[in-house]
């Protein structure tokens, strides 16, 4: 047994069997396998004595299914894979798929960095299968704290409705984010008013629709406005885009624009004021709620081929548009009213169909319910969540929760970014080792975000939200 960093119980010593009803013991439980649960079971693989279990309710890994497109491609290089960017010697890296596969001559001729959606999904589905830690058809219905075991106890059931308990002595959430659905829309919800996230359930019902509108200019907006648009010509079917962003713009991809996705920049935004991240998150929008260049490109291309002499592309995008509300006519079609937000001007807009584009949220997972009083949530709600990915809890918890992807507020935008997955897994490692599980860089970016060392400054304390206090940074 080791102590973690804060003095809290870790334990690399497993046991199995502890007492009647308990089922096995694990020195960590993760709910949910997505892409960073899942590499942070890839990286616990090669830690000697430290016993984990992944519990993921699909009967396989997915990755988000509903937005699928064949040619879609990962935005990030194929080295932000589980494990690469804190272990390149791993035998879960992507390139170890590729040898396992035969494609790594095919791989080394194709030069491409950015792999396809689909291969990244194949990668992790490969990974998946085969770490034992692993165990899906699987659906976490509770969290509870054992006080008497100190130890947490994860109730699981599978699509037979058999139910399984498992006691763990830590538990890492990685349930992913959940589509956020506008309130003003959200009573329309249906098979003509749908999140992207389900795009390709209800693209088939997509086929009569004459007038497609898509909400929302991020990457999946602008992959769904160039699907809707390629479904049928122009003569057959107008596509309208409208974003209430002011511009249909290019996601930041320069090489030190990109710095904010590293270790050295969480470091920084973590060090601030909560007050001053939550006001500098919305402000980097371009740094994660844009679109890639190359979509931005084909989208351009199909409109200049379309308007060949002349032609009408069938297409309106529209930005800086507000969708305010929206009703159902007795016809059928929708009706949604907006506002452009810089002339000014209301307008109303009628369309056979709405995919809205709108973004996901961190969710608070229902199994969280019994545990939920022991959460030192912060004034809005959120998790307080550590520099090493531990979320606060009551003293009388002996055991740790650890979030991924549910920190953007206190660790900025690298949050959902799979560039620092292996990264932040291995923080968590080490910090539930208490050790050195992995080592990790010292210095990440070229940029030094914050003032040099020793500079005084006025700074925002952050306990006490608007209080200035004379200091050092
Ligand atoms: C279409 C799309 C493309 C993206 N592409 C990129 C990209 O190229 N590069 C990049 O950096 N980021 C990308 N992202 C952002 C981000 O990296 C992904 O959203 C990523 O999937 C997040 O991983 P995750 O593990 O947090 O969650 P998810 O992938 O959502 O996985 C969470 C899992 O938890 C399971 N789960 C939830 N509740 C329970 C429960 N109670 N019991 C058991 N299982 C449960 C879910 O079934 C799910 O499988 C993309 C996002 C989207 C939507």
């Amino acid at each position: 047994m080791t102590a973690s960093d804060d003095g809290r119980d870790a334990g690399t010593d497993a046991r199995h069997g502890a007492g009647p009803g308990a089922g096995e013991e694990y020195d960590l439980v993760g709910v949910g396998i997505g892409p960073f649960n899942l590499s942070l079971a890839a990286l616990a693989d090669g830690v000697p004595g430290l016993s984990a279990l992944f519990l993921e309710e699909r009967p396989e890994f997915r990755w988000h299914p509903g937005l699928m497109f064949d040619d879609a491609r990962l935005q990030v290089p194929f080295l932000a894979d589980l494990t690469s960017l804190v272990d390149p010697t791993s035998r879960w890296t992507f390139l170890a798929y590729l040898r396992d596969r035969d494609r790594l001559f095919p791989f080394y001729f194709a030069e491409r960095f950015h792999v396809t959606r689909r291969e990244y999904e194949d990668y992790c589905r490969w990974a998946s299968s085969a770490l034992p830690s692993c165990r899906f058809d699987a659906r976490v219905e509770a969290v509870a704290w054992d006080a008497a075991r100190s130890r947490f106890v994860v109730e699981h059931v599978g699509a037979a409705g058999d139910r399984r308990r498992v006691l763990a002595r830590n538990v890492v959430l990685g349930v992913g984010t959940e589509p956020v659905v506008p309130p003003s829309l959200a009573h329309l919800a249906g098979d003509r008013v749908f999140h992207a996230a389900r795009y390709l359930d209800h693209r088939a019902g997509l086929a009569g629709a004459r007038d497609v509108t898509v909400v929302g200019s991020g990457q999946s907006g602008a992959e769904v406005f160039l699907d809707v648009l390629r479904g049928a010509p122009a003569a057959e079917r107008h596509v309208t885009w409208l974003t209430a962003s002011p511009a249909f713009a290019p996601m930041e991809y320069s090489k030190l624009g990109l710095e904010h996705f590293t270790p050295d920049y969480t470091r920084f935004f973590r060090g601030l004021p909560a007050a001053v991240r939550d006001e500098l998150v919305p402000g980097q929008w371009q740094l994660y709620k844009a679109i890639s260049a190359e979509t931005i490109a084909d989208i351009h291309d199909l409109l200049y081929d379309r308007s060949t002499g002349g032609a009408d592309p069938g297409a309106t995008l529209r930005p800086g548009v507000v969708v305010t509300a929206g009703e159902a006519g007795p016809d059928g079609r929708i009706l949604l009213r907006c506002r452009h937000e810089r002339a000014g001007r209301e307008f109303e807009h009628r369309t056979d169909a709405v995919v809205l584009a709108t973004g996901y949220a961190a969710r608070r997972p229902p199994c969280l319910a019994p545990v939920e009083h022991l959460v030192d949530w912060d004034e809005r709600g959120r998790y307080r969540v550590a520099a090493d990915y531990r979320v606060a809890l009551d003293a009388s918890v002996t055991g740790s929760l650890f979030v991924q992807n549910a920190e953007e507020h206190t660790h900025g935008v690298g949050a959902p970014d799979l560039g620092l997955g292996a990264w932040r897994s291995a923080r968590i490692l080490n910090a539930l080792t208490g050790g050195t599980a992995y080592r990790l860089p010292e210095r990440t970016a070229f940029t030094s975000f914050g003032a040099p060392p020793g500079a005084a400054t006025d700074v925002v304390d952050a306990r006490e939200p608007g209080h200035l206090t004379r200091g050092r940074t």
